[in-house]
Protein backbone atom coordinates (compact mmCIF):
# COMPACT_ATOMS: atom_id res chain seq x y z
CA UNK A 1 0.00 0.00 0.00
CA UNK A 2 0.95 3.37 -0.70
CA UNK A 3 1.56 6.05 2.23
CA UNK A 4 -1.48 7.86 1.14
CA UNK A 5 -3.73 4.83 0.70
CA UNK A 6 -2.08 3.76 4.33
CA UNK A 7 -3.50 7.49 5.67
CA UNK A 8 -6.65 7.21 4.03
CA UNK A 9 -7.48 3.94 5.40
CA UNK A 10 -6.31 4.18 8.57
CA UNK A 11 -8.89 7.51 8.56
CA UNK A 12 -11.76 5.45 7.45
CA UNK A 13 -11.63 3.14 10.59
CA UNK A 14 -11.64 6.00 12.37
CA UNK A 15 -14.40 7.66 10.74
CA UNK A 16 -16.63 4.58 10.51
CA UNK A 17 -15.71 4.65 14.84
CA UNK A 18 -17.34 8.34 14.73
CA UNK A 19 -20.15 7.42 12.43
CA UNK A 20 -21.03 5.11 14.95
CA UNK A 21 -21.01 7.01 18.20
CA UNK A 22 -23.17 9.66 15.94
CA UNK A 23 -25.88 7.19 15.43
CA UNK A 24 -25.70 6.10 19.15
CA UNK A 25 -26.97 9.24 20.22
CA UNK A 26 -28.97 10.29 17.26
CA UNK A 27 -26.58 13.00 16.16
CA UNK A 28 -26.83 14.21 12.62
CA UNK A 29 -23.14 15.53 11.71
CA UNK A 30 -22.46 17.63 8.51
CA UNK A 31 -19.30 17.77 7.27
CA UNK A 32 -19.13 21.49 5.42
CA UNK A 33 -16.32 22.32 2.81
CA UNK A 34 -15.94 25.07 0.52
CA UNK A 35 -12.84 27.75 -0.89
CA UNK A 36 -12.06 29.82 1.75
CA UNK A 37 -14.15 33.06 1.80
CA UNK A 38 -17.10 31.39 0.42
CA UNK A 39 -19.44 32.10 3.46
CA UNK A 40 -19.49 28.98 5.85
CA UNK A 41 -19.43 30.63 9.01
CA UNK A 42 -21.72 33.14 7.83
CA UNK A 43 -24.40 30.61 7.02
CA UNK A 44 -23.60 28.79 10.34
CA UNK A 45 -23.70 32.22 12.14
CA UNK A 46 -27.52 32.64 10.52
CA UNK A 47 -28.35 28.72 10.74
CA UNK A 48 -27.86 28.97 14.56
CA UNK A 49 -29.63 32.22 15.31
CA UNK A 50 -32.68 31.37 12.52
CA UNK A 51 -33.25 28.17 14.52
CA UNK A 52 -33.06 29.44 17.97
CA UNK A 53 -36.48 28.36 19.81
CA UNK A 54 -36.86 25.55 17.42
CA UNK A 55 -35.43 23.08 20.16
CA UNK A 56 -33.02 21.18 18.21
CA UNK A 57 -29.84 21.28 20.05
CA UNK A 58 -26.48 22.76 17.50
CA UNK A 59 -22.81 22.68 18.03
CA UNK A 60 -20.08 23.18 15.67
CA UNK A 61 -16.51 22.22 15.10
CA UNK A 62 -14.89 24.90 13.24
CA UNK A 63 -11.77 23.63 11.29
CA UNK A 64 -8.78 26.38 10.54
CA UNK A 65 -5.30 26.61 10.24
CA UNK A 66 -5.10 29.18 12.66
CA UNK A 67 -6.80 31.74 14.94
CA UNK A 68 -9.94 31.12 16.68
CA UNK A 69 -12.18 33.41 15.09
CA UNK A 70 -14.44 31.18 13.48
CA UNK A 71 -15.25 29.74 17.13
CA UNK A 72 -15.62 32.86 18.39
CA UNK A 73 -18.26 33.98 16.02
CA UNK A 74 -20.10 30.81 16.53
CA UNK A 75 -19.97 30.95 20.26
CA UNK A 76 -21.79 35.11 20.23
CA UNK A 77 -24.18 32.88 17.84
CA UNK A 78 -25.24 31.14 20.09
CA UNK A 79 -23.86 27.49 19.76
CA UNK A 80 -21.11 25.51 21.47
CA UNK A 81 -18.10 25.48 19.24
CA UNK A 82 -14.65 23.82 19.54
CA UNK A 83 -12.08 25.48 17.42
CA UNK A 84 -9.70 22.71 15.59
CA UNK A 85 -6.46 24.27 14.58
CA UNK A 86 -4.70 22.23 11.84
CA UNK A 87 -1.50 24.67 11.61
CA UNK A 88 0.49 23.48 8.79
CA UNK A 89 -2.59 20.70 7.44
CA UNK A 90 -5.02 21.89 4.85
CA UNK A 91 -7.84 19.38 5.93
CA UNK A 92 -9.61 18.23 9.31
CA UNK A 93 -9.72 14.48 9.76
CA UNK A 94 -11.54 11.65 11.84
CA UNK A 95 -9.11 12.05 13.95
CA UNK A 96 -9.20 15.58 14.76
CA UNK A 97 -13.16 15.51 14.75
CA UNK A 98 -12.85 12.60 17.64
CA UNK A 99 -11.02 14.61 19.77
CA UNK A 100 -12.97 17.88 18.95
CA UNK A 101 -16.27 16.02 19.82
CA UNK A 102 -14.69 15.03 22.94
CA UNK A 103 -14.91 18.14 23.84
CA UNK A 104 -18.33 19.17 23.10
CA UNK A 105 -20.95 18.08 25.18
CA UNK A 106 -23.54 16.75 22.40
CA UNK A 107 -27.18 16.89 23.61
CA UNK A 108 -28.93 13.33 22.19
CA UNK A 109 -30.78 14.36 18.44
CA UNK A 110 -28.00 17.20 18.49
CA UNK A 111 -27.17 18.97 14.55
CA UNK A 112 -23.30 18.42 14.36
CA UNK A 113 -21.93 21.35 11.91
CA UNK A 114 -18.54 20.14 11.22
CA UNK A 115 -17.03 23.40 9.43
CA UNK A 116 -13.75 22.30 7.19
CA UNK A 117 -10.74 24.03 6.30
CA UNK A 118 -11.28 26.08 3.50
CA UNK A 119 -10.11 23.95 0.54
CA UNK A 120 -11.82 22.45 -2.58
CA UNK A 121 -9.44 19.57 -2.77
CA UNK A 122 -8.29 17.22 0.24
CA UNK A 123 -11.11 17.79 2.56
CA UNK A 124 -13.00 15.47 -0.12
CA UNK A 125 -10.79 12.90 0.56
CA UNK A 126 -11.38 12.83 4.42
CA UNK A 127 -14.27 10.92 5.39
CA UNK A 128 -15.03 12.24 9.31
CA UNK A 129 -17.80 9.98 9.77
CA UNK A 130 -20.73 12.40 8.90
CA UNK A 131 -24.06 11.68 7.45
CA UNK A 132 -24.12 14.36 4.99
CA UNK A 133 -21.84 16.06 2.72
CA UNK A 134 -22.08 20.04 2.16
CA UNK A 135 -20.54 22.07 -0.41
CA UNK A 136 -20.87 25.44 -0.27
CA UNK A 137 -19.50 27.89 -3.37
CA UNK A 138 -20.39 31.73 -4.46
CA UNK A 139 -21.73 33.45 -6.97
CA UNK A 140 -18.58 35.32 -6.31
CA UNK A 141 -16.43 32.34 -7.66
CA UNK A 142 -16.31 30.71 -11.29
CA UNK A 143 -19.48 29.19 -12.10
CA UNK A 144 -16.77 26.22 -13.73
CA UNK A 145 -15.90 25.36 -9.90
CA UNK A 146 -17.80 21.96 -10.11
CA UNK A 147 -15.52 21.10 -12.82
CA UNK A 148 -12.32 21.95 -11.80
CA UNK A 149 -12.29 20.50 -8.87
CA UNK A 150 -14.58 17.61 -9.61
CA UNK A 151 -14.09 14.93 -6.79
CA UNK A 152 -15.52 17.76 -4.00
CA UNK A 153 -19.03 17.69 -5.76
CA UNK A 154 -19.09 14.15 -6.78
CA UNK A 155 -18.93 13.35 -2.81
CA UNK A 156 -21.26 15.97 -1.60
CA UNK A 157 -25.18 15.37 -1.24
CA UNK A 158 -25.98 19.20 -1.03
CA UNK A 159 -24.60 22.12 -2.81
CA UNK A 160 -25.37 25.94 -1.22
CA UNK A 161 -25.08 28.41 -3.76
CA UNK A 162 -24.01 31.48 -1.37
CA UNK A 163 -24.02 35.22 -1.50
CA UNK A 164 -27.43 35.77 -4.21
CA UNK A 165 -27.39 39.33 -3.10
CA UNK A 166 -24.10 39.55 -4.98
CA UNK A 167 -25.63 37.99 -8.40
CA UNK A 168 -26.27 41.46 -9.97
CA UNK A 169 -23.06 42.56 -9.75
CA UNK A 170 -21.04 39.87 -10.94
CA UNK A 171 -20.49 37.48 -13.78
CA UNK A 172 -21.62 34.33 -12.54
CA UNK A 173 -24.64 31.95 -14.16
CA UNK A 174 -26.20 30.48 -11.97
CA UNK A 175 -27.86 27.66 -14.58
CA UNK A 176 -24.52 27.50 -15.93
CA UNK A 177 -23.06 25.87 -12.42
CA UNK A 178 -25.63 23.81 -11.46
CA UNK A 179 -25.34 22.42 -14.45
CA UNK A 180 -21.88 21.54 -14.24
CA UNK A 181 -22.28 20.35 -10.62
CA UNK A 182 -25.11 17.71 -12.04
CA UNK A 183 -22.73 16.72 -14.54
CA UNK A 184 -20.60 15.53 -12.24
CA UNK A 185 -23.09 14.33 -9.60
CA UNK A 186 -26.28 14.14 -11.36
CA UNK A 187 -28.05 13.63 -7.63
CA UNK A 188 -26.36 16.66 -5.91
CA UNK A 189 -29.02 18.62 -4.19
CA UNK A 190 -29.18 22.46 -5.01
CA UNK A 191 -30.56 25.86 -2.92
CA UNK A 192 -29.50 29.20 -3.71
CA UNK A 193 -29.47 31.48 -0.64
CA UNK A 194 -27.72 34.58 0.97
CA UNK A 195 -26.18 33.84 4.30
CA UNK A 196 -26.24 38.27 4.31
CA UNK A 197 -30.34 38.78 3.44
CA UNK A 198 -31.46 35.61 4.67
CA UNK A 199 -32.97 35.04 1.17
CA UNK A 200 -33.43 30.94 0.71
CA UNK A 201 -32.68 30.08 4.26
CA UNK A 202 -35.87 28.54 5.08
CA UNK A 203 -35.20 25.80 2.18
CA UNK A 204 -32.09 25.27 3.93
CA UNK A 205 -33.28 24.76 7.41
CA UNK A 206 -36.19 22.57 6.22
CA UNK A 207 -33.01 20.27 4.42
CA UNK A 208 -31.29 20.19 7.53
CA UNK A 209 -34.11 19.17 9.78
CA UNK A 210 -35.66 16.61 7.55
CA UNK A 211 -32.16 15.26 7.01
CA UNK A 212 -31.66 15.20 11.17
CA UNK A 213 -35.29 13.17 11.75
CA UNK A 214 -34.10 10.66 9.47
CA UNK A 215 -31.30 10.12 11.21
CA UNK A 216 -33.48 10.01 14.98
CA UNK A 217 -34.48 6.77 16.64
CA UNK A 218 -37.99 6.16 16.48
CA UNK A 219 -39.28 7.76 20.81
MG1 LIG B 1 -14.88 29.94 8.39
ZN1 LIG C 1 -5.31 18.51 3.08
Amino acid sequence: MSLEQDILAGNQLLAERNRGWFAGRDVFAVNLMSSPGAGKTSILERTIRDLRGRDIPISVLEGDQATSADAERIRAAGAAAVQINTGTGCHLDAHMVAHGVAQLALAPGSILLIENVGNLVCPALFDLGEEARVVVTSVTEGDDKPLKYPHMFRTADMLLINKLDLLPHVRFDVERCIDHARQVNPQLQVLLLSAETGEGMPAWYDWLTAQRALVMSPA
